[in-house]
């Protein structure tokens, strides 16, 4: 879909893209294009695309599967989806609310995040879906530090840890404010992740984990996982897998929350 595509359709079916629901509608043929290809979807892939918005990455992603399922918070736009879009099921959901369809397996997630609770569907994804071979996310690029960042940093903490173990994380181009309608007011990129081996420990319990440690980033560990065991337990815990006492979250390898969550919970 190009500019004057989505304009069309603004105009035609009296849409006003929304910014309390982060709608900035990609209008670059060869960013979708792009964004098409890093997906590397097989015909029989079940595919999940998250805010699909005027269906700029859905039209091209239902000409590659048969199995598109899709979740768009705004009534407005899912209608219009099912009307125009014929190979794929819309949603009208909320994601964040939004229950995984039970024996489902999910191939591929792709997404242009809406910015506004990036951190919460990222971690959702992770979570829930971890099982997933592939993701590809239009992020806003000055978020990027929140996923891309090492023990000890100041942006160190969940989001990081899971987009770790996850596996194959790849910053794949930057976007500019050009690319969309209406234009965002800062620049956004493209990122992927590929499946590794240590998205085996990606649960919901984990991550529940993962935000009790983080809780209050200024306390010690032990005080964070007050609410799990007592002091001697998690003490005991740290111990074991070579810890301090007195340790805080932001310290700790991502690999080390994993072989902590094995001991506690
Ligand atoms: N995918 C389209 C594109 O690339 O042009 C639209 C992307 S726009 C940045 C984000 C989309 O996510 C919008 O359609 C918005 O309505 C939808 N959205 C926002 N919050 C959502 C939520 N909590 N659950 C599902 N969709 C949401």
């Amino acid at each position: 879909m190009n500019r004057d595509n989505i304009k069309d359709i603004l105009q035609s079916e009296g849409i006003l893209p929304l910014s309390k629901y982060g709608q900035n509608f990609l209008c670059d043929e060869k960013i979708i294009q792009s964004i098409i290809d890093l997906c590397e979807i097989n015909r029989e892939d079940m595919v999940l695309e998250i805010g699909p918005g005027l269906g700029s990455l859905t039209f091209p992603l239902s000409l590659k599967t048969d199995h598109l399922g899709c979740v768009e918070i705004d009534k407005g736009l899912a209608d219009h989806l099912r009307d125009t879009v014929t190979n794929a099921t819309i949603f009208h959901q909320d994601f964040l609310k939004f229950e995984r369809p039970e024996n489902i397996n999910i191939d591929v997630i792709v997404s242009n995040i809406p910015y506004y609770i990036m951190t919460d569907i990222m971690k959702k994804l992770f979570a829930d879906y971890s099982d997933a071979r592939k993701m590809v996310f239009m992020v806003e690029d000055d978020a990027i530090a929140r996923i891309d960042c090492r023990p000890g940093s100041k942006q160190y903490g969940p989001l990081a840890i899971l987009s770790s173990l996850y596996g194959g994380y790849r910053y794949e181009f930057k976007v500019p404010s050009t690319a969309f309608i209406p234009q965002p007011k800062t620049t956004s990129a493209v990122i992927s992740f590929t499946r590794a081996a240590t998205a085996d420990y990606l649960t919901p319990e984990f991550v529940k984990f993962l935000n009790s440690c983080f809780s209050m980033r200024r306390k010690m560990l032990k005080k964070n996982l007050s609410g799990l065991a007592s002091t001697d337990v998690i003490c005991n815990a740290l111990n074991q897998i070579g810890l301090n006492d007195s340790c805080r979250a932001e310290e700790l390898q991502p690999g080390e929350f994993v072989r902590l969550f094995k001991v506690l919970c």
